[in-house]
Protein backbone atom coordinates (compact mmCIF):
# COMPACT_ATOMS: atom_id res chain seq x y z
CA UNK A 1 0.00 0.00 0.00
CA UNK A 2 1.64 3.34 -0.76
CA UNK A 3 1.65 5.28 2.37
CA UNK A 4 3.15 8.34 2.95
CA UNK A 5 6.56 8.05 4.29
CA UNK A 6 6.14 10.17 6.81
CA UNK A 7 3.20 7.42 7.93
CA UNK A 8 5.97 4.23 7.90
CA UNK A 9 8.61 6.11 9.73
CA UNK A 10 6.52 6.39 12.82
CA UNK A 11 6.00 3.99 15.42
CA UNK A 12 2.25 2.99 17.31
CA UNK A 13 3.05 4.57 20.78
CA UNK A 14 4.36 1.66 22.65
CA UNK A 15 2.64 2.39 26.21
CA UNK A 16 -0.95 2.92 24.55
CA UNK A 17 -0.44 -0.14 22.96
CA UNK A 18 0.35 -1.76 26.16
CA UNK A 19 -2.72 -0.41 27.58
CA UNK A 20 -4.88 -2.32 24.76
CA UNK A 21 -2.72 -5.52 25.42
CA UNK A 22 -3.61 -5.19 29.14
CA UNK A 23 -7.15 -5.27 27.77
CA UNK A 24 -7.13 -7.83 25.94
CA UNK A 25 -5.51 -10.11 28.77
CA UNK A 26 -7.69 -8.73 30.92
CA UNK A 27 -10.73 -9.60 29.06
CA UNK A 28 -9.68 -13.26 28.68
CA UNK A 29 -9.62 -13.78 32.40
CA UNK A 30 -5.85 -13.28 32.86
CA UNK A 31 -4.52 -12.29 36.19
CA UNK A 32 -2.70 -9.85 34.29
CA UNK A 33 -0.80 -6.77 36.19
CA UNK A 34 -0.12 -3.54 34.40
CA UNK A 35 3.13 -1.94 35.90
CA UNK A 36 3.31 -0.36 32.70
CA UNK A 37 0.95 2.63 32.46
CA UNK A 38 1.01 6.17 32.80
CA UNK A 39 -1.66 6.94 34.49
CA UNK A 40 -3.17 7.66 38.08
CA UNK A 41 -5.99 5.38 38.73
CA UNK A 42 -7.87 8.09 41.23
CA UNK A 43 -11.01 9.41 40.01
CA UNK A 44 -11.25 12.97 38.09
CA UNK A 45 -11.53 16.36 40.64
CA UNK A 46 -15.26 16.48 41.97
CA UNK A 47 -15.29 20.19 41.12
CA UNK A 48 -13.88 18.76 37.41
CA UNK A 49 -16.68 16.35 37.62
CA UNK A 50 -19.72 18.93 38.23
CA UNK A 51 -18.44 21.58 36.27
CA UNK A 52 -18.52 18.95 33.09
CA UNK A 53 -21.98 18.00 33.90
CA UNK A 54 -23.19 21.99 34.50
CA UNK A 55 -21.86 22.51 30.72
CA UNK A 56 -23.60 19.99 29.38
CA UNK A 57 -26.83 20.64 31.30
CA UNK A 58 -26.97 24.22 29.79
CA UNK A 59 -27.39 22.79 26.04
CA UNK A 60 -24.86 24.76 24.83
CA UNK A 61 -22.93 22.50 21.74
CA UNK A 62 -21.47 25.32 19.41
CA UNK A 63 -17.53 25.58 18.12
CA UNK A 64 -16.03 27.53 20.95
CA UNK A 65 -12.12 29.39 20.00
CA UNK A 66 -9.63 26.84 18.48
CA UNK A 67 -7.30 27.98 20.93
CA UNK A 68 -9.51 27.49 24.35
CA UNK A 69 -12.50 29.05 26.01
CA UNK A 70 -11.70 32.45 27.93
CA UNK A 71 -12.77 30.31 31.20
CA UNK A 72 -9.93 27.88 30.73
CA UNK A 73 -7.56 30.67 29.75
CA UNK A 74 -8.09 32.57 32.47
CA UNK A 75 -7.57 29.78 34.76
CA UNK A 76 -4.62 28.87 33.30
CA UNK A 77 -3.43 32.37 33.46
CA UNK A 78 -3.74 31.93 37.22
CA UNK A 79 -2.08 28.98 37.23
CA UNK A 80 1.11 30.32 35.77
CA UNK A 81 1.16 33.23 37.83
CA UNK A 82 0.57 31.20 40.94
CA UNK A 83 3.42 28.45 40.01
CA UNK A 84 5.70 30.72 37.69
CA UNK A 85 5.26 34.19 39.07
CA UNK A 86 4.45 35.09 35.37
CA UNK A 87 1.68 37.51 34.80
CA UNK A 88 0.49 36.38 31.16
CA UNK A 89 -2.70 37.29 29.03
CA UNK A 90 -4.76 35.08 26.99
CA UNK A 91 -3.17 35.80 23.71
CA UNK A 92 -0.08 34.28 25.24
CA UNK A 93 -1.72 30.86 26.23
CA UNK A 94 -3.14 27.93 24.13
CA UNK A 95 -5.84 25.08 25.40
CA UNK A 96 -5.28 21.59 23.38
CA UNK A 97 -6.07 18.16 23.93
CA UNK A 98 -3.34 17.29 26.24
CA UNK A 99 0.01 18.22 26.56
CA UNK A 100 0.50 15.77 24.03
CA UNK A 101 -1.20 18.24 20.81
CA UNK A 102 0.27 21.28 22.69
CA UNK A 103 3.69 19.78 22.32
CA UNK A 104 3.15 19.03 18.81
CA UNK A 105 1.74 21.95 18.13
CA UNK A 106 4.55 24.02 19.23
CA UNK A 107 6.89 21.71 17.01
CA UNK A 108 4.67 22.36 13.99
CA UNK A 109 5.11 26.62 14.66
CA UNK A 110 8.88 26.10 14.84
CA UNK A 111 10.42 23.34 13.60
CA UNK A 112 11.11 23.18 9.65
CA UNK A 113 11.58 19.78 8.08
CA UNK A 114 15.51 18.69 8.39
CA UNK A 115 15.85 20.89 11.33
CA UNK A 116 16.87 19.62 14.85
CA UNK A 117 15.05 18.96 18.34
CA UNK A 118 18.02 18.29 21.24
CA UNK A 119 16.42 16.43 23.86
CA UNK A 120 17.70 14.63 27.29
CA UNK A 121 17.66 10.44 27.36
CA UNK A 122 16.21 8.64 28.48
CA UNK A 123 13.30 10.47 26.62
CA UNK A 124 9.21 10.95 26.51
CA UNK A 125 8.54 8.14 23.77
CA UNK A 126 6.81 10.71 21.81
CA UNK A 127 8.97 13.53 21.18
CA UNK A 128 11.04 11.46 18.54
CA UNK A 129 8.19 10.10 16.57
CA UNK A 130 6.76 14.15 17.20
CA UNK A 131 9.93 15.65 15.15
CA UNK A 132 9.37 12.98 12.56
CA UNK A 133 5.84 14.09 12.05
CA UNK A 134 7.53 17.12 10.77
CA UNK A 135 10.29 15.79 8.65
CA UNK A 136 12.47 17.26 11.52
CA UNK A 137 15.10 15.17 13.31
CA UNK A 138 15.41 14.25 17.09
CA UNK A 139 18.65 14.32 18.68
CA UNK A 140 18.53 12.58 22.20
CA UNK A 141 21.05 13.49 24.67
CA UNK A 142 22.26 10.96 26.46
CA UNK A 143 24.29 11.41 29.17
CA UNK A 144 27.74 10.84 29.41
CA UNK A 145 28.22 10.07 33.01
CA UNK A 146 26.19 7.16 33.00
CA UNK A 147 23.69 9.05 35.20
CA UNK A 148 20.24 10.44 34.38
CA UNK A 149 21.26 13.55 35.42
CA UNK A 150 22.30 15.56 32.07
CA UNK A 151 25.02 18.08 32.53
CA UNK A 152 24.77 21.65 30.37
CA UNK A 153 27.63 19.85 27.77
CA UNK A 154 25.80 16.80 27.27
CA UNK A 155 23.09 19.68 25.28
CA UNK A 156 25.68 21.80 24.14
CA UNK A 157 28.13 19.31 22.52
CA UNK A 158 24.83 18.19 20.37
CA UNK A 159 24.03 21.93 18.76
CA UNK A 160 24.60 22.04 15.09
CA UNK A 161 23.80 24.84 12.98
CA UNK A 162 20.72 22.68 11.88
CA UNK A 163 19.49 23.09 15.89
CA UNK A 164 16.83 24.82 16.86
CA UNK A 165 14.44 23.48 19.60
CA UNK A 166 15.75 21.81 23.25
CA UNK A 167 13.13 20.02 24.61
CA UNK A 168 13.52 19.82 28.74
CA UNK A 169 11.03 17.02 30.92
CA UNK A 170 11.41 17.42 34.64
CA UNK A 171 10.46 15.49 36.47
CA UNK A 172 11.37 13.28 34.10
CA UNK A 173 9.23 10.40 31.78
CA UNK A 174 10.34 7.47 32.40
CA UNK A 175 13.40 8.06 34.96
CA UNK A 176 11.62 10.22 37.21
CA UNK A 177 14.99 11.82 38.04
CA UNK A 178 14.45 16.08 38.75
CA UNK A 179 17.00 18.33 37.23
CA UNK A 180 19.00 20.78 39.34
CA UNK A 181 17.85 24.26 39.31
CA UNK A 182 21.27 24.84 38.30
CA UNK A 183 20.97 22.83 35.45
CA UNK A 184 17.44 24.27 34.37
CA UNK A 185 19.17 27.64 34.82
CA UNK A 186 22.53 27.18 32.50
CA UNK A 187 19.60 25.38 29.93
CA UNK A 188 17.87 28.72 29.59
CA UNK A 189 20.91 30.46 29.48
CA UNK A 190 22.26 28.91 26.65
CA UNK A 191 19.66 28.87 24.83
CA UNK A 192 18.82 32.67 25.16
CA UNK A 193 22.51 33.06 24.08
CA UNK A 194 22.37 30.72 21.08
CA UNK A 195 18.52 32.23 20.43
CA UNK A 196 17.03 28.55 20.50
CA UNK A 197 13.25 27.41 21.32
CA UNK A 198 12.96 25.94 24.76
CA UNK A 199 9.89 23.88 25.34
CA UNK A 200 10.14 23.39 28.94
CA UNK A 201 7.46 20.20 29.81
CA UNK A 202 6.19 20.40 33.16
CA UNK A 203 3.57 17.85 33.12
CA UNK A 204 4.86 16.10 36.22
CA UNK A 205 6.27 19.77 37.86
CA UNK A 206 4.04 19.14 41.00
CA UNK A 207 4.11 15.49 41.31
CA UNK A 208 7.76 15.43 43.37
CA UNK A 209 8.62 14.01 46.54
CA UNK A 210 11.12 14.29 49.90
CA UNK A 211 10.08 17.71 49.85
CA UNK A 212 11.31 18.93 46.57
CA UNK A 213 9.86 22.49 45.14
CA UNK A 214 8.94 22.95 41.80
CA UNK A 215 11.14 24.30 39.50
CA UNK A 216 10.16 28.35 37.61
CA UNK A 217 12.51 28.03 34.76
CA UNK A 218 10.98 31.97 34.31
CA UNK A 219 13.69 32.67 36.92
CA UNK A 220 16.88 32.62 35.01
CA UNK A 221 15.31 33.94 31.70
CA UNK A 222 16.20 37.35 30.67
CA UNK A 223 14.40 37.34 27.46
CA UNK A 224 10.47 37.98 29.07
CA UNK A 225 7.03 38.37 27.67
CA UNK A 226 6.85 38.82 24.07
CA UNK A 227 10.72 38.42 23.45
CA UNK A 228 10.87 35.04 25.71
CA UNK A 229 11.24 31.48 23.26
CA UNK A 230 10.55 29.84 26.17
CA UNK A 231 7.22 27.51 25.46
CA UNK A 232 5.90 26.31 28.93
CA UNK A 233 3.58 22.79 28.67
CA UNK A 234 1.73 21.96 31.26
CA UNK A 235 -1.50 19.68 31.44
CA UNK A 236 -4.55 17.98 33.81
CA UNK A 237 -3.66 14.62 32.68
CA UNK A 238 -1.26 13.64 35.63
CA UNK A 239 -1.48 15.79 38.81
CA UNK A 240 -5.53 15.96 38.49
CA UNK A 241 -5.32 12.04 37.35
CA UNK A 242 -7.86 13.25 34.23
CA UNK A 243 -5.64 11.68 31.47
CA UNK A 244 -8.79 10.88 29.55
CA UNK A 245 -10.43 14.48 28.91
CA UNK A 246 -7.34 15.27 26.97
CA UNK A 247 -6.61 19.07 28.16
CA UNK A 248 -3.06 20.61 28.01
CA UNK A 249 -1.99 23.84 27.65
CA UNK A 250 1.08 26.14 26.43
CA UNK A 251 1.92 29.40 27.60
CA UNK A 252 4.45 31.19 25.08
CA UNK A 253 5.16 34.57 23.24
CA UNK A 254 2.22 36.13 21.24
CA UNK A 255 3.29 35.07 17.56
CA UNK A 256 4.29 31.38 18.20
CA UNK A 257 0.80 31.00 20.48
CA UNK A 258 -1.04 32.76 17.43
CA UNK A 259 1.08 30.16 14.71
CA UNK A 260 -0.35 27.33 17.32
CA UNK A 261 -3.54 28.20 17.12
CA UNK A 262 -3.87 28.80 13.49
CA UNK A 263 -2.17 24.92 12.77
CA UNK A 264 -4.56 23.95 15.87
CA UNK A 265 -7.80 25.60 14.55
CA UNK A 266 -7.25 23.24 11.48
CA UNK A 267 -6.54 20.41 12.89
CA UNK A 268 -9.47 20.10 15.17
CA UNK A 269 -10.89 23.27 15.83
CA UNK A 270 -9.60 23.01 19.16
CA UNK A 271 -10.14 20.75 22.44
CA UNK A 272 -13.74 20.27 23.68
CA UNK A 273 -15.70 22.37 25.09
CA UNK A 274 -16.87 20.05 27.71
CA UNK A 275 -13.38 18.32 28.93
CA UNK A 276 -12.42 22.22 28.62
CA UNK A 277 -14.96 22.93 31.57
CA UNK A 278 -14.04 20.35 33.52
CA UNK A 279 -10.67 21.65 33.03
CA UNK A 280 -11.57 24.98 34.48
CA UNK A 281 -13.23 22.87 37.52
CA UNK A 282 -10.36 20.94 37.95
CA UNK A 283 -7.90 24.13 38.31
CA UNK A 284 -10.11 26.25 40.41
CA UNK A 285 -11.49 24.13 42.55
CA UNK A 286 -10.42 22.56 45.71
CA UNK A 287 -6.74 21.04 45.43
CA UNK A 288 -6.42 18.58 48.23
CA UNK A 289 -6.56 16.03 45.22
CA UNK A 290 -2.83 16.99 44.39
CA UNK A 291 -1.43 16.94 47.30
CA UNK A 292 -2.73 13.31 48.59
CA UNK A 293 -2.26 11.84 44.80
CA UNK A 294 1.62 13.42 45.52
CA UNK A 295 1.80 12.02 48.60
CA UNK A 296 0.81 8.17 47.69
CA UNK A 297 3.18 8.27 44.93
CA UNK A 298 5.88 8.83 47.10
CA UNK A 299 4.83 6.09 49.73
CA UNK A 300 4.44 4.06 46.15
CA UNK A 301 7.95 4.81 45.08
CA UNK A 302 9.62 3.93 48.31
CA UNK A 303 7.49 0.58 48.48
CA UNK A 304 9.07 -0.23 44.91
CA UNK A 305 12.30 0.57 45.06
CA UNK A 306 12.53 -1.23 48.37
CA UNK A 307 11.49 -4.21 46.57
CA UNK A 308 13.39 -3.87 43.62
CA UNK A 309 16.60 -3.59 45.83
CA UNK A 310 16.00 -6.89 46.78
CA UNK A 311 16.85 -8.30 43.38
CA UNK A 312 20.41 -10.00 42.93
CA UNK A 313 20.52 -8.38 39.19
CA UNK A 314 19.03 -4.97 39.75
CA UNK A 315 20.33 -1.36 39.75
CA UNK A 316 17.62 1.47 40.15
CA UNK A 317 18.13 5.23 41.43
CA UNK A 318 15.62 6.21 43.55
CA UNK A 319 12.83 8.83 41.38
CA UNK A 320 12.70 12.58 42.45
CA UNK A 321 8.93 12.78 41.42
CA UNK A 322 6.62 11.11 38.67
CA UNK A 323 5.01 7.73 39.19
CA UNK A 324 7.92 5.89 36.87
CA UNK A 325 11.05 4.25 37.71
CA UNK A 326 13.43 3.01 35.48
CA UNK A 327 15.58 0.37 36.32
CA UNK A 328 18.68 -1.03 34.89
CA UNK A 329 17.50 -5.25 34.49
CA UNK A 330 20.56 -5.90 31.80
CA UNK A 331 22.09 -8.51 34.81
CA UNK A 332 19.11 -10.80 33.35
CA UNK A 333 18.70 -9.77 29.64
CA UNK A 334 20.19 -6.89 27.90
CA UNK A 335 17.45 -6.52 25.13
CA UNK A 336 14.44 -4.96 26.86
CA UNK A 337 12.16 -5.79 24.32
CA UNK A 338 12.19 -9.85 24.96
CA UNK A 339 12.31 -9.02 28.85
CA UNK A 340 9.56 -7.35 28.50
CA UNK A 341 7.84 -10.17 26.70
CA UNK A 342 9.46 -12.71 29.01
CA UNK A 343 7.55 -11.04 32.02
CA UNK A 344 4.13 -11.33 30.28
CA UNK A 345 4.44 -14.57 29.28
CA UNK A 346 5.81 -16.14 32.74
CA UNK A 347 4.37 -14.12 35.05
CA UNK A 348 1.91 -11.43 33.43
CA UNK A 349 3.29 -8.44 34.69
CA UNK A 350 3.24 -5.12 32.11
CA UNK A 351 6.33 -3.32 32.21
CA UNK A 352 7.81 -0.74 29.07
CA UNK A 353 11.41 -2.00 27.35
CA UNK A 354 13.81 0.64 27.97
CA UNK A 355 14.60 0.78 24.25
CA UNK A 356 11.10 2.92 23.73
CA UNK A 357 12.91 5.46 25.60
CA UNK A 358 16.07 5.03 24.30
CA UNK A 359 18.07 3.01 26.80
CA UNK A 360 18.05 -0.54 26.30
CA UNK A 361 18.70 -2.94 29.18
CA UNK A 362 16.10 -0.95 31.48
CA UNK A 363 12.83 -1.45 31.81
CA UNK A 364 10.22 1.39 33.01
CA UNK A 365 8.17 0.40 36.01
CA UNK A 366 4.98 2.54 37.03
CA UNK A 367 4.09 3.22 40.49
CA UNK A 368 0.97 4.76 40.19
CA UNK A 369 -1.43 1.50 40.67
CA UNK A 370 -2.32 0.25 43.44
CA UNK A 371 -0.05 -1.06 46.36
CA UNK A 372 -1.07 -4.80 45.74
CA UNK A 373 -0.50 -4.59 42.54
CA UNK A 374 2.84 -3.06 43.16
CA UNK A 375 3.71 -5.61 45.26
CA UNK A 376 2.24 -8.67 43.59
CA UNK A 377 3.70 -7.48 40.64
CA UNK A 378 7.43 -6.98 41.65
CA UNK A 379 7.13 -10.47 44.11
CA UNK A 380 6.25 -12.20 40.51
CA UNK A 381 8.86 -10.30 38.91
CA UNK A 382 11.17 -12.00 41.32
CA UNK A 383 10.00 -15.13 40.90
CA UNK A 384 10.56 -15.10 37.74
CA UNK A 385 13.87 -13.69 37.55
CA UNK A 386 15.46 -14.81 40.99
CA UNK A 387 14.19 -17.92 41.50
CA UNK A 388 16.77 -19.20 44.16
CA UNK A 389 16.61 -15.93 46.12
N1 LIG B 1 4.80 14.89 28.37
C1 LIG B 1 5.22 13.82 29.07
C2 LIG B 1 6.63 13.79 29.54
C3 LIG B 1 4.36 12.76 29.33
O1 LIG B 1 4.79 11.71 30.04
C4 LIG B 1 3.03 12.82 28.83
C5 LIG B 1 2.10 11.69 29.02
O2 LIG B 1 2.47 10.56 29.29
C6 LIG B 1 2.65 13.95 28.12
C7 LIG B 1 3.55 14.97 27.91
C8 LIG B 1 1.27 14.07 27.53
O3 LIG B 1 0.31 14.36 28.45
P1 LIG B 1 -1.24 14.46 28.03
O4 LIG B 1 -1.89 13.23 28.52
O5 LIG B 1 -1.73 15.70 28.73
O6 LIG B 1 -1.30 14.60 26.56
Amino acid sequence: MSLSLIAKSIKPSPTLKLNEKFAILKEKGDPVIHLGGGEPKSKAPMDAMLAAIAHINTGEVRYAPADGIPALKQAIIRYTEEFYERKVRPENVIASSGAKQAIMVALQAILNPQEEVIFPAPYWVSYPDMARLIGAIPVPALPEDGTFYPSIKDITDRVGSYTKVVIINSPNNPTGAMYSEDFIAEVVEFCEKKDLWLIMDDIYHRLIFDGRKPINCYKYAKKLDENSKIILINGVSKQYAMTGYRIGWAVGNKKVIEAMANIQGHQTSGPSVILQKAAVGALNGIQSGVESLRATLENNRNVMISLLNSFEGVRVTKPDGTFYCFADFSAYEKDSNKLSEFLIDKVQVLTVPGKEFGLDGYLRLSYCGSIKDIQEGIERMKWALDPNS
